[in-house]
């Protein structure tokens, strides 16, 4: 069945009528990972909204801005393919109409990591993703786990705000080398393709140690470190943090995130995963790692 598609509030509320959606919110350049949360949101509800608007509010920097990949409508075309119903690709006046002059702050989990690194970013996703839940009243939102930092910010968000539906954190899809997906990856040069796969060992070095017994966060951190001390690669931040709030752990525990920001040959990779002791079961991301990970 052929995806409407809609591009102003009036067309998206007369499409839904009463219905409160599934909605996975994306930028384009759709992936294997967008299609595996637009899959998800099908098979949960009906019908299924893809949005689709490259969000400018949330670019620090303007070249990123201008190098992001648009092709609507190989996008449309992936997204129905996925299972969506209905695509929402609105322009930027139907987001942001003239005169619009607010914006939603979440406090602490923005604002390190990432936060730190990208000045105005969450405040740029925060915001359009308040718009977003209120144009379209979903019963279910799907956010992938590869933003992860992002997805905390968006649950607090969504606490505070009593934004409609639920948040559903859905995982990483990984190249089958182990890289995960992003549209970014497509800037990588063959050799940096090569070197970026050190952001998964790294995650793979902390997951082994920690199954075998480590619990020092200084010594994780370390293994991962020289994991990724290549040339090319320069590594933003580097982290074993609580999966909820985000901030650093002295000892491994449960509920463990490693996170992880390196640039590799100009371009900016982030990868994360659950990390566990043993005794704890492990989490799925790390899990799905260990067996996709080539050594
Ligand atoms: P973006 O278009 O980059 O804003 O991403 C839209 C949604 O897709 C976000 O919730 C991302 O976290 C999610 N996403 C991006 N890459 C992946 C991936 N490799 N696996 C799972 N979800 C992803």
């Amino acid at each position: 069945m052929a995806s409407d598609v809609v591009r102003t509030r009036e067309e998206l509320r007369a499409a839904l009528g009463d219905a409160h959606p599934g909605l996975v919110p994306t930028m384009g350049a759709l992936h294997a990972g967008h299609e595996s949360l637009i899959a998800r949101s099908a098979s949960e509800n009906s019908p299924t909204v893809v949005s689709i608007f490259v969000n400018p509010t949330q670019f620090s920097n303007r070249d990123d801005l201008a190098r992001y990949p648009r092709d609507l409508a190989q996008d449309i075309a992936r997204a129905q393919e996925a299972g969506a119903d209905l695509i929402f690709a609105p322009d930027l006046e139907t987001i942001y109409p003239p005169g619009f002059d607010t914006a939603v702050d979440v406090g602490d989990v923005s604002e390190r990591w990432e936060g730190a690194s990208r000045p105005g970013h969450f405040r740029g996703v925060a915001t359009v993703v308040t718009i977003l839940l209120n144009l379209v009243q979903p019963a279910r939102s799907y956010f992938g786990e590869k933003d992860y930092q992002q997805l905390q910010v968006i649950r607090r968000l969504h606490h505070d705000l009593a934004l409609p539906g639920i948040i559903v954190g859905c995982p990483t899809v990984r190249d089958p080398d182990g890289l995960a997906l992003s549209s970014r990856n497509a800037r990588l040069s063959r050799e940096d393709r090569i070197r970026a796969l050190a952001l998964p060992r790294a995650i793979e070095t902390v997951v082994e140690a920690a199954a075998s017994g480590e619990t020092e966060t200084r010594l994780l951190e370390a293994a991962a470190l020289s994991a990724l001390d290549l040339p090319g690669v320069t590594v933003d931040y580097l982290a074993l943090v609580d999966g909820s709030s985000l901030e650093p752990l002295p000892r491994l525990r449960a509920g463990a995130r490693l996170l992880i920001a390196a640039d590799v040959g100009g371009t900016r990779l982030i990868d994360n995963a659950a990390i566990e002791s043993p005794g704890g079961s492990q989490g799925s991301s790390a899990r799905q790692l260990t067996s996709s990970v080539a050594k």
